[in-house]
């Protein structure tokens, strides 16, 4: 407390200690709480000690009292910038120096968001599909040798699908494949029956960049072998898969030829746009063209070291990119390929 009997000096040097202990106290307020309790011990305008010393100011000498007004008002200034500077401190979001306010007219930039190729889609939808029928998926290499692609596929020697002009190779033996059935052989010796697998992948033709062809495409290729399987599950598998993919449609199987299937059978679906009476999507013939299948033939499973009077299979393959583009109605082969967001970003999802 201060008397009323205290000498100017008393007075000066008391202020000077306040002055330093009020520094203090503010720097070592640990948050804003304990900064306001440093406030009103110091700076309080009813009981702050720095009050006191206002009021003693009147009780010192007359001539005494303009320099302590000073240095009062000096102490005052002194303390009221620490607690200033300290409450910045501690205050949440601090901004320092000159950091500029965000520009809240500022439009936002556009968020870019990455989505599924509509192949991918389509294969993965596929595979959802197959997976729920019991399949796992299973891939392999896209160089491959000479016998995995045609010779064990049952390709006779000198088939025209192995001309230079339709196939890219890499070596003399060694080529990029064609299809993904090489992956039916690999898969049947490295597992005993029953077989049950989905092939997807990526495989190449010696083809031109035009609106229906593509040298590098997907296709996706199922495989099934057990003991007693026959062509009735080929159909009823096949069906059930065209059912849930294209909906509840009529399909057909219509007679083919491959080589590593006897028989073999194209799949068409009733045409989607015009009900099967015939329009521009499907040529005016009402079907669409699906897949390719067919029973495995006993040479194929032969080659692969399965005993083809124990066993019997199915296989199919078709191309989720024509897929896609009867899907999304996409009118060239090529746009799949360019990477075009405008285009990707409609099919999102
Ligand atoms: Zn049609």
């Amino acid at each position: 407390m201060l008397t009323a009997t205290m000498s100017v000096d008393d007075y000066k040097r008391l202020l000077a200690e306040l002055t330093t202990s009020g520094q203090r106290a503010f720097e070592a307020a640990r948050d804003l709480e304990e900064l306001e309790h440093a406030r009103i011990e110091y700076l309080g305008d009813q009981r702050g000690k720095l009050r006191e010393f206002q009021i003693a100011l009147g009780t010192l000498p007359k001539e005494a009292r303009p320099d302590a007004g000073r240095q009062f008002n000096t102490a005052k200034s002194t303390l009221t910038e620490a607690h200033d500077r300290r409450r910045q401190d501690l205050a949440p979001n601090a901004t320092r120096g000159d950091a500029r306010p965000a520009d809240l007219s500022m439009p936002p930039r556009r968020q870019w968001r990455g989505s599924k190729h509509p192949v991918t889609l389509v294969i993965e939808e596929i595979e959802g599909i197959f997976r729920e029928l019991g399949f796992t998926v299973a891939t392999g290499p896209e160089a491959e040798t000479e016998w995995y692609n045609f010779g064990s596929l049952n390709f006779p020697p000198n088939h025209p699908a192995m001309d230079l002009h339709d196939t890219l190779y890499i070596g003399d033996d060694v080529l990029l494949r064609t299809h993904t059935s090489p992956v039916q052989t690999r898969t049947l010796q490295k597992y005993a029956p029953p077989i049950r697998v989905l092939i997807p992948g990526r495989v190449y033709r010696r083809d031109f960049f035009d609106p229906s062809h593509a040298p590098a495409f997907e296709q996706i290729e199922g495989l099934c072998v057990d003991e007693g399987i026959s062509f009735v599950d080929l159909k009823a598998t096949l069906t059930r898969f065209a059912n849930r993919f294209f909906g509840r449609r009529p399909t057909r199987f219509r007679p083919s030829y491959f080589p590593f299937t006897e028989p073999s059978a194209e799949m068409d679906v009733q045409c989607g746009v015009c009900g099967g009476s015939g329009c521009g999507v499907c040529k005016q013939t009402g079907w669409v063209e699906i897949l390719g299948s067919g029973m495995v033939h006993p040479a194929v499973l032969e080659a692969a070291g399965v005993d083809s009077e124990r066993y019997t299979g199915w296989a199919f393959g078709m191309g989720p990119g024509r897929i896609a583009i009867s899907r999304y109605g996409i009118p060239d082969i090529r746009i799949l390929y360019d990477s075009d967001v405008r285009f990707l970003e409609q099919v999102a999802e």
